[in-house]
């Protein structure tokens, strides 16, 4: 499996390209490798072939690889945050993607102000509407983000969701579509101190999809890594 990582990067950069292509796009798409059950080593390995981001969805993870690898990158936090491990990756990270709850923005800010920072974060959107799913639901966007323009050391940029698991990635271009336009009508209400520009879109499946529909980011595990022996 491990032999493969290089060529798999280089073919998700260049499936990332054609779709820009494809989209008419000239702005700058990032990858985000999702490194969940992933070595140090294994890490190390991808930076070396052109990763530069990566992000981490379990604390424990997140903390016991961060002082593992050597590489250097720009980690990311993408998957459920509990308020109490806030302060275990404050400090570690460059964004949380999954901010969605008021009591996770009151912590985020509490600990970024007594460390001196302004977290950037995304605000992570329930676009399928699925019970038990993180995530703000779409209609509490609008409300949730004035709620938490007032707060000083956490800076939204933008938005992030996981659409419901399709079998076909077509499947999932209207849910890409949504977020797109939830991301420029809240744009157009300029709301202080809110910036509207990252779509933390597109996994393995589905990143072609999410490009074409404007994902500024998309986070993409298995096509890089190989199939996950369990599921996190
Ligand atoms: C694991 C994970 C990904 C990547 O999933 P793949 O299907 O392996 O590409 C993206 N986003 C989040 C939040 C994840 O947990």
């Amino acid at each position: 499996m491990t032999a493969q990582i290089p060529q798999n990067i280089a073919q998700v950069f260049q499936r990332m390209e054609e779709a820009k292509v494809q989209a008419g796009r000239t702005d700058t798409v990032r990858l985000i490798a999702a490194t969940k059950t992933q070595s140090p080593e294994i890490i190390d390995l991808a930076a070396q072939y052109g990763v530069k981001e990566v992000g981490e969805n379990r604390v424990q993870e997140l903390k016991d690889k961060f002082p593992a690898v050597s590489s250097d990158l720009k980690w990311h936090f993408i998957g459920q945050l509990q308020v109490n491990k806030v302060k275990y990756i404050l400090e570690q990270v460059v964004m949380i993607h999954s901010l969605d709850r008021i009591a996770l923005a009151q912590e985020i800010e509490k600990r970024a102000a007594k460390a001196g920072l302004v977290m950037p974060v995304l605000v992570q959107v329930n676009i399928g509407r699925e019970m038990g799913k993180g995530g703000v639901a779409p209609d509490e966007v609008e409300s949730f983000i004035r709620q938490i323009a007032p707060y000083e050391h956490l800076s939204v940029q933008g938005l992030m969701a996981v659409p419901p698991a399709v079998p076909e990635s077509e499947q999932a271009r209207p849910y890409f579509k949504a977020m797109r336009e939830m991301l420029l009508a809240l744009r157009d209400k300029q709301i202080p101190h809110i910036q509207m520009r990252e779509l933390s879109i597109g996994m393995s499946h589905d990143y072609e999809v999410a490009i074409q529909e404007g994902a500024t980011m998309v986070r993409v595990g298995s096509a890089i890594f190989g199939k996950r022996n369990y599921l996190v």
